[in-house]
């Protein structure tokens, strides 16, 4: 651990305090004038988690994607996250800085993606989320959910049409799998796709959709009428019967839009179908990538809560000394580095085992239910430690305590997926029970 404190440099804060306005009207109080003892996170403290050296089993291809991004989230996006998250809104300004990262598109080669390995994405999703878990949201939806749906199950004509300006982020991509009535039950989805003259009608409702309130396109799937498989649709932005609703009020991931979305005999031309998708094990394949680029997001989410804590418990003192100097805080940072080591590690085996083509369902859920499941104990430890400035978002732990929550319950919610991985090894599924008086579903 350094010995001097990291030099106070307030610019980030400072340019934020002018049009930043309280809950009740009046003008906020800038949290550098409130609290000057320590540094806010809009001026990012820099990154001292990797105590185990995993740079060194990085590529420089991989180290430099890491450094731009890095650089890109700590000067574009730091300065501004607090004020978008309370206010519960997405940047849209800053979409061209997060097109610049060259990540959009993730393992597709060609039409325009960067054709990156797994590690190279899964180290990228982990440095935009060590900053924001938003930004990181946003991106995954788009680019490991939707667009790897149309690279992987899409037809040719579909991948030249959508993807380039998808890799561009010139349009954006939101991807519609739960239901009002259908969580973690996605297979028994009840939006159905009938078919008609020259395509399909989509009559339905869809839940929790990131990006779902401005996306240009919306990869919906449903239960086609006449096989009762799943099927998945291309939707376009303003189609007629199409409705989108913001769900307001969350406590976590807050800059993400996420949409109820309502089909009502929406018509979707048959060159839009996703003809690779005829039953749930197809969207699977698209889950095992993106199961791994999840599990990232809680390393990226405690990476940054550390450095944030690292810097703050040097900064601040109580009794005289910086509460850094104290024996009960120090166990506390130990125990978050462990973690971390651990949890790289982890993600890091996981991607290792997909590129060797030997993955299983249940080794990429127990990564995503191990790693959220450790990084909720870090990112605790970590708002605790701040005391007070533990529950403001401008000291970054409460908001990346909040964020992890929603992270812990999409994909699969922990449970889901431990008993994914459980069900591997024992051989006996947990997952649908027999109710007394009805049939089982097993
Ligand atoms: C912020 C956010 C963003 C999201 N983005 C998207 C998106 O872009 N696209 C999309 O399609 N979906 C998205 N989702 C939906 C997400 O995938 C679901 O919320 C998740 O699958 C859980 O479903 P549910 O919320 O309906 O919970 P439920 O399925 O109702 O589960 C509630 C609780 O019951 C437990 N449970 C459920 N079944 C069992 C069982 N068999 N045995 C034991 N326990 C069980 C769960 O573990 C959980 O604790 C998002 C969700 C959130 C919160």
């Amino acid at each position: 651990m350094a010995p001097s404190p990291t030099p106070r440099d307030n610019r980030g804060d400072l340019s934020m305090s002018s049009n930043k306005t309280s809950r009740i009207g009046l003008p906020a109080l800038d949290v550098s004038l409130a609290f000057p003892q320590a540094t806010s996170a809009s001026v990012f403290p820099p990154s001292v988690s990797d105590f185990y050296q995993f740079d060194d089993l990085l590529d420089s291809k991989c180290k430099d994607l890491r450094k731009k991004i890095r650089m890109v989230m700590e000067k574009e996006v730091a300065p501004i996250m607090a004020t978008y998250w309370e206010k519960a809104e997405f940047p849209y300004h800053i979409i061209p800085e997060l097109a610049s990262l060259g990540i959009a598109g993730g393992t597709i080669k060609g039409y325009g993606c960067p054709g990156l390995s797994l590690i190279e994405c899964a180290v990228a999703f982990a440095e935009v989320s060590r900053v924001d878990a938003s930004c990181a949201t946003f991106i995954l939806v788009h680019s490991s959910l939707a667009m790897l749906t149309i690279g992987l199950c899409g037809s040719e004509e579909q991948k030249q049409k959508y993807l380039p300006s998808l890799a561009k982020l010139s349009t954006v991509s939101c991807w519609g799998l739960t239901e009002p009535d259908y969580g973690s039950d996605a297979s028994s989805l009840k939006t159905f796709a009938t078919k008609v003259n020259g395509g399909w009608v989509l009559d339905g409702q869809k839940r929790w959709i990131g990006n779902s309130t401005f996306a240009d396109i919306l990869i919906i799937f449903a239960q086609n009428t006449a096989e009762n498989q799943i099927n998945a649709f291309i939707v376009k932005k303003g189609s007629p019967g199409l409705e989108v609703s913001k769900i307001e009020n969350k406590i976590g991931l807050r800059m993400v839009q996420n949409g109820d979305i309502l089909l009502k005999k929406v018509f979707v031309p048959d060159e839009d179908r996703l003809s690779g998708i005829n039953s749930f094990k197809d969207i699977n394949k698209v889950l095992a990538v993106s199961r791994v680029m999840v599990a990232w997001q809680p390393i990226g989410i405690t990476m940054g809560a550390y450095d944030m804590c690292h810097r703050y418990l040097r900064e601040r003192k109580q009794f005289g000394a910086p509460l850094a100097a104290f024996q009960i805080n120090q166990e506390k940072l130990v125990r978050m580095l462990g973690n971390i080591q651990a949890m790289v590690l982890v993600g890091w085996r996981i991607c290792n085992i997909y590129e060797s083509g030997k993955m299983t369902p249940g080794q990429a859920s127990m990564a995503k239910a191990w790693i959220s499941l450790r990084a909720r104990e870090t990112v605790s430890l970590a708002r605790e430690m701040l005391g007070g400035n533990g529950i403001l978002s401008d000291f970054l732990v409460a908001k990346a305590f909040c964020d992890l929550e929603p992270i812990y319950s999409y994909e699969g919610t922990y449970d889901i997926n431990c008993m994914v991985t459980a069900r591997e090894i024992t051989g006996l599924s947990s997952i649908k029970p027999t109710i007394p008086g009805k049939r089982s579903r097993l």
